[in-house]
């Protein structure tokens, strides 16, 4: 099944709804950046989390950063949304591997660590970026972000991140849904919105089932006026190429380039979100050294 973004509201308006299918993108970053299955787990509930906020974005150039980092031994976790649907990720240390817990569910809050900050990064276009941080409530994601939307945003938020492995460690279910209520809206609704997402079985569970998303979101909302508006596929992808990379290299002005250039070996530089390589020869690295300050 392709993945897929929905946007929707409920109850004219009071309840806005944006809900995911993200396990082909994440089975993509899995195999770029060959992380562990515990690695997997929280980057994939991450690289969701990034792809529902994204969908919030209201201009095509508006591009969304999310970041988490509680001092656990993944050692954080980024990951950068365009209003297209397109993410990419990057997590401190792929190789962390923990015991499941006593319940056999993945230990993602082990991994990330409780020490430490969620922070929301939106560049909106304007001369600074929008920059809204909270502390980490559980290290489980899901919980983190809806801290962030009730506290920093002031916006009371249901968030449900997750995913699902086969037998061969890939992904067979990931995405999430978040719930948000409008200041307008009846209290009520929060609570009867609340029971049924207790009483429904997981949203992976349900993926994994074959459910679409739009199938979960329409069990939860069916008698409350439910209007899907649009629909989008989000995926996996990096926008680095040569030219980037140039001018990050002149950036770093001429005497750090000197200093690289001293060994005359060619200099290969990986992005970290996709793991693209990119050669340079001591004859380019001095062309750009010309250029730099
Ligand atoms: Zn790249």
């Amino acid at each position: 099944m392709e993945d897929r973004i929905i946007r929707a509201t409920a109850k004219d308006g009071a309840i806005r709804i944006i809900g995911a299918t993200t396990t082909n993108l994440l089975n993509e970053a899995i195999r770029i950046h060959k992380t562990t299955p515990t690695a997997s787990c929280a980057m994939g509930r991450m690289l969701t989390a990034g792809v529902l906020m994204g969908a919030m974005l209201k201009n095509d150039k508006d591009v969304l950063t999310l970041k988490i980092d509680g001092g656990g031994p993944i050692k954080g976790i980024t990951v950068t949304a365009y209003a297209d649907g397109r993410i990419k990720g990057i997590v401190g240390n792929p190789n962390v591997q923990l015991p499941p817990r006593q319940n056999g569910t993945i230990d993602v809050s082990g991994a990330i660590g409780k020490n430490g900050m969620l922070t929301v990064i939106k560049d909106l276009g304007l001369k600074n970026p929008y920059v809204g941080q909270v502390k980490i409530y559980t290290g489980e994601v899901g919980e983190d972000v809806a801290y962030y939307y009730t506290t920093s945003e002031q916006t009371p938020s249901a968030v449900a991140v997750g995913v699902m492995f086969n037998k061969d460690l890939e992904a067979s279910a990931a995405g999430g849904f978040i719930i948000q209520m409008m200041p307008d809206a009846d209290p009520l609704l929060a609570d009867l919105v609340q029971y049924r997402l207790e009483e429904m079985p997981s949203t992976t569970e349900m993926i994994n089932n074959g459910k679409t998303i739009d199938e979960i979101i329409s069990n939860i909302f069916e008698d409350m006026d439910l209007k899907i508006h649009d629909d989008g596929k989000p995926y996996y992808g990096c926008d680095c190429s040569r030219e980037k990379i140039e001018t990050a290299l002149i950036s770093l002005g001429k005497k750090e380039l000197s200093n690289i250039i001293a060994d005359r070996k060619d200099e290969e530089i990986g992005c970290s979100f996709c793991g693209s390589r990119y050669i340079f020869t001591p004859e380019e690295m001095e062309q750009l050294m010309e250029k730099a300050k």
